[in-house]
């Protein structure tokens, strides 16, 4: 999750047109609906490229080991409602104000406050709405048109929902701890200090060095080839191409940045 937020805001901070923009928008917001899938995956990832797999694969971790899930159909029906009585021309941000009786300036322009789906959603909160309307994009009831500002049209299935021909299975989100969180972003390993201290230094200068470049940090280096820098501490460019993940390429662009950060802690013992 929080590559995704990061990843979002890469994009609306990049010096990409607003289209482009809007298009990057949209297909992230398409792979994080695979990711909260409750189906098989490669029916999810097929669905969204317009191909539809008869049966589960049988392969996938969702269909080796089921998530929790919750029968979404009603709320899949206001979603997918929501959506139609405004026109198929709008993206999930609106479309959820709209459910929470939210009386934006864009909600009054359009007299959305006026539907019957105006206010129809607040018995749930925004960010299960965002979870709903990602997976009904991963399940390819609803699309996203990236050539009209990322707005959500219904799909093929959407019919059978609506007569409740179809019911829809979502998957439960898992609240989690902040710490959890904290933990999973530093790489969801504990290292002994002052390893980790060493781990941390790094994790800032590659930090800083995406974004000077407008990359996420892990093209700069993953956490798995930071972990082996904290551990080995090499001292010359030599000595950082035996660490797996650099190359002479990662070497001639980020490896005197990183010596430098090396050479400035504090030698243990
Ligand atoms: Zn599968």
């Amino acid at each position: 999750m929080a590559d995704v937020v990061q990843r979002r805001r890469m994009i609306a901070e990049g010096n990409a047109p607003d289209a482009i923009k809007q298009v990057e928008q949209a297909k992230l917001t398409a792979l994080l609906g695979v990711c909260e899938t409750t189906q098989c995956r490669r029916k999810a990832i097929l669905a969204h490229f317009g191909e539809i797999y008869p049966s589960n694969c049988g392969n996938c971790d969702t269909c080796r080991s089921p998530v929790a899930s919750w029968d979404g159909t009603e709320a899949a029906i206001k979603a997918l409602a929501c959506a139609y009585r405004t026109g198929q021309r709008f993206g999930a941000g609106h479309l959820i104000d709209v459910l929470m009786g939210k009386p934006t300036e864009k909600v009054t322009r359009f007299s959305h406050d006026q539907q019957a789906v105006f206010g129809a959603g607040k018995d749930m909160d925004v960010r299960s709405w965002q979870s709903v309307y990602r997976q009904l994009a991963a399940l390819g009831l609803l699309q996203v048109d990236h050539n009209a500002h990322g707005a959500l049209t219904l799909g093929e299935g959407a019919r059978a929902v609506f007569k409740r021909e179809q019911p829809v299975i979502l998957r439960k989100d898992r609240p989690r701890k902040a710490a959890e969180v904290r933990r999973q972003l530093a790489g969801a390993v504990e290292l002994p200090e002052p390893i980790m201290s060493i781990f941390n230094a790094l994790r800032a200068e590659r930090l800083r060095i995406a974004r000077q470049q407008g990359v996420p940090p892990y093209v700069v280096f993953q956490d798995a080839t930071l972990r082996a820098l904290a551990q080995s501490r090499p001292q010359t460019r030599d000595e950082l191409l035996s660490i797996p993940g650099i190359g002479q390429a990662k070497l001639e662009r980020y490896g005197n940045a990183f010596l430098a950060v090396l050479a400035e802690q504090p030698v243990a013992d």
